[in-house]
């Protein structure tokens, strides 16, 4: 009897505690990752569209012209030699400004 009494108890405390400590650590391993995840999803949110305009960037303005190619005095764009409309003193114009 009094071992079949002691024995409840004991594990009643070592019940508490453990659920104590486990929700602290659970507190501890929830706030910790949570902010990591945040930071991480900030990151890769602000990462995204920063590569694509960089992208975008390098394509229009670092590709320098190819041979068989030439930028629109209009647009800006390069283009591909057959979309040439005219040449105005220099001034290479492509087919979709000129129409
Ligand atoms: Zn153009």
């Amino acid at each position: 009897m009094a071992t079949d009494y002691d024995a409840p108890r004991k594990n009643e405390e070592d019940l508490s505690e453990d659920s104590i400590e486990e929700l602290k650590a659970r507190r501890a391993e929830k706030s910790s990752p949570s902010v990591d995840e945040d930071e991480a999803e900030a990151a890769e949110g602000f990462e995204l569209p920063g590569a694509d305009l960089s992208n975008e960037e390098l394509s229009v303005r670092v590709l320098p012209r190819q041979a068989d190619e030439f930028t629109c005095s209009r647009c800006f764009l390069v283009h591909h030699r057959s979309q040439l409309a005219y040449e105005d003193g220099g001034q290479l114009v492509c087919s979709e400004c000129a129409a």
